[in-house]
């Protein structure tokens, strides 16, 4: 029994490696951790998404979710997961380019 709670145990944390936690919040706060995608505003209705360049370029990628706003990004929830959607792609830095889609990162090439 000890050893199949072991085995689950870490087959759960293999899967879930690379899986971002999503946290909403008022305001974007001062730091912000990794592995953590923050939507700011109302919970049902953000208007801002922020979260730590992947690459681990330590960079903030602040997302507007505003319909009017130019680019601007869309928030879908499933049970699945939170999934932003067109494709975050860099134009400064590092030039990052990656999806993020039901709560993980999937990079293009
Ligand atoms: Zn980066």
């Amino acid at each position: 029994m000890k050893l199949l709670k072991t085995i689950f145990r870490s087959l759960f944390s293999f899967f879930n490696k690379n899986k971002y936690s999503v946290v909403v919040y008022d305001e974007l706060p001062t730091f912000l951790d990794k592995k953590v995608l923050y939507l700011i505003g109302e919970k049902d209705d953000p208007w801002l998404a922020a979260l730590k360049c992947p690459c681990g370029c330590d960079d903030v990628i602040q997302l507007s979710l505003i319909k009017h706003d130019t680019p601007s990004w869309k928030v879908e929830r499933s049970t699945q997961g939170t999934t932003l959607s067109p494709s975050i792609w860099r134009t400064k830095g590092c030039k990052s380019h990656f999806f993020f889609r039901d709560n993980r990162i999937k990079w293009c090439d």
